[in-house]
C-alpha cells in the first residue's frame, strides 16, 4: 500500500511525485503506459547517438522565477533562443511576423512605424475578438493571415482558424520590430544533459517507485494507495461518460542526415505546402556537436497519442462536466495537460504541479482545483 499513485511520468506527476516524497516524506507509486519518463518532454540519442525529442520539439522558456528555481535542483542550463522561419510564396522568413518579413514578402524598406502604418490599413476592426481568425486578422489583415495562419492552422488541428478559440493563435504575436525570436520570457534555457536526465533526477527519491510500461487499471492499482493524481486524459479517468473529450494528434517522422546541418534555424514551418507543419533539427537546440544532423517533421492526424486538447468552446462546456464530477471526489487529484484539459506549455504545467501540491499540503480538499 503507497500513500500515493501518481498516473503519468511526465511533468504534472514527476513534479508532485518529488515534492510528496521529499517534503511529506510519503511513499509514492509513480506509474506510465510509456516504457519511459518524461512524458511529451522524453529525450534520447538516436542511432547516430544525436539527442532528439521523441515527441516533437520541446524549448523551454518561462517568466516564472519559482518554476526555474525548483527545476535548477536538478539540471543545469544551456541558454538557447528559438528561431523559426516560416516558408512562404517559396521564401524562408520570421515567424512570429516582424518587420523582416513583411518587406521582405512584400519588397518593402519600412521602418517599425512604417509597418505599424502598413498593418492600419490591412486590419479588420473585429469588435469582440473570440476566434483564432478574429485575433490574426485583427492585427495584421487578410492577406498574412492566409499565407501564414489559415493553412498550417487547418493542418494542425484539422479545423479552420475560425472554429477553434483566440488562445491558439494569441499565442504567436506580431512585431513591428526585428526581433526574430519565437519567444520572449525572461528565462530561455534548455536542460544541460536533456530533459530525460533532469526527469531521472527529479524521480530519484528513495520514496519513489517508478512501474513503467504500465497502464493504469483502476480495478487492479487504485487499492494500492490510498490517493490518486491522475495526469491522464481526465475523460478516460470517467470513462468516457459524458462523450470522448476531442485531442489532436501527431504522428513523429524522424530521420537522420548525412551531413552537418540541414538548417538555418532549428525549426522552419510550412503553412502553404507539405503535409507536415514543421521540421525541426535537434542540435540547434541542444549545442550538440556532431558530424550528422537529426531532424522531426511533425504529421498531424486524430489517430494516436492525446498530444493536444482542442480549445473551442463546446469542449470546454464537455471538459466542465467532467471536473463537476472531479470535484466530487476527495482523494484524487487532476492535473496537467491532459487531466486539466488545458492547453499548457511546460512551465505552465509546472507552475500547476507546484500549486497542487501546495494545496496538498495546506490539507484542503482536491475540490477546488487549480
Ligand atoms: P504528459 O507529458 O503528456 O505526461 C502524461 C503522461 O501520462 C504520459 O507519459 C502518458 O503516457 C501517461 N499516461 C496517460 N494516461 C495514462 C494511463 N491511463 N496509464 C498510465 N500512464 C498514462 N511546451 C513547452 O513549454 N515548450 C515547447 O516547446 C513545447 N513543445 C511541444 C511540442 C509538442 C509536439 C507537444 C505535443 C507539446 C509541446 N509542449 C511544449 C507542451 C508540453 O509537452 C506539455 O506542457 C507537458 O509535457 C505536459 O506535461 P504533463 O505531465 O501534463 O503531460
Ligand atoms: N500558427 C500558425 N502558423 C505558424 C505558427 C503557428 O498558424 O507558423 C498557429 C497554429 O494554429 C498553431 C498555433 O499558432 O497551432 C500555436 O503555435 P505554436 O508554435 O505555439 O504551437 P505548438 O508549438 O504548441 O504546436
Amino acid at each position: 500500500m503507497f500513500d500515493w499513485m501518481i498516473v503519468g511520468a511526465g511533468f504534472a506527476g514527476s513534479v508532485l511525485a518529488e515534492r510528496i516524497a521529499s517534503q511529506r516524506n510519503e511513499s509514492v507509486l509513480v506509474m506510465d503506459t510509456r516504457d519511459h519518463i518524461g512524458g511529451n518532454a522524453h529525450d534520447y540519442k538516436d542511432e547516430a547517438g544525436i539527442l532528439v525529442h521523441r515527441y516533437g520539439p520541446h524549448i523551454f522558456h518561462t517568466n516564472a522565477a519559482s518554476v526555474v528555481d525548483y527545476l535548477s535542483q536538478f539540471t543545469g542550463w544551456r541558454p538557447y533562443e528559438h528561431r523559426v522561419l516560416a516558408n512562404v510564396d517559396g521564401m524562408l522568413l520570421p515567424i512570429p511576423i516582424n518587420l523582416d518579413t513583411v518587406n521582405r514578402l512584400y519588397g518593402l524598406d519600412l521602418d517599425s512605424a512604417g509597418m505599424e502604418a502598413f498593418l492600419a490599413t490591412r486590419r479588420e476592426a473585429i469588435d469582440n475578438i473570440q476566434t483564432s481568425e478574429d485575433v490574426v486578422v485583427s492585427t495584421v489583415g487578410r492577406d498574412l493571415y492566409e499565407k501564414f495562419f489559415q493553412g498550417y492552422t487547418r493542418k494542425q488541428w484539422g479545423l479552420d482558424p475560425s472554429q477553434l478559440s483566440r488562445i491558439v493563435t494569441a499565442r504567436i504575436p506580431t512585431r513591428t520590430n526585428r526581433d526574430d525570436r519565437y519567444f520572449t520570457d525572461t528565462f530561455q534555457k534548455m536542460p544541460s544533459d536533456g530533459y530525460t536526465a533532469m526527469f531521472a533526477n527529479i524521480l530519484d527519491h528513495p520514496n519513489i517507485r517508478l512501474e513503467l510500461g504500465q497502464k493504469w487499471n483502476p480495478a487492479r492499482d487504485r487499492p494500492r494507495a490510498r490517493r490518486l493524481i491522475f495526469t491522464g486524459p481526465i475523460d478516460e479517468y470517467f470513462d468516457h461518460r459524458f462523450g470522448a473529450l476531442p485531442y489532436r494528434s501527431l504522428r513523429f517522422a524522424h530521420e537522420t542526415l548525412d551531413v552537418e546541418w540541414a538548417q538555418p534555424v532549428a525549426t522552419i514551418n510550412y503553412p502553404q505546402t507539405e503535409e507536415y507543419t514543421r521540421i525541426t533539427e535537434y542540435k540547434h537546440l541542444t549545442g550538440q556537436t556532431h558530424p550528422k544532423t537529426s531532424l522531426t517533421y511533425e504529421y498531424p492526424t486524430n489517430e494516436g497519442d492525446p498530444y493536444y486538447p482542442i480549445p473551442r468552446p463546446e469542449n470546454q462546456a464537455l471538459y466542465k462536466q467532467y471536473r463537476t464530477v472531479a470535484e466530487g471526489l476527495s482523494d484524487v487529484w487532476f492535473v496537467g495537460r491532459l487531466g486539466a484539459y488545458q492547453y499548457l506549455n511546460m512551465d505552465q504545467v509546472i507552475g500547476q504541479a507546484l500549486a497542487t501540491f501546495a494545496r496538498i499540503n495546506s490539507d484542503r480538499a482536491p475540490t477546488a482545483m487549480v
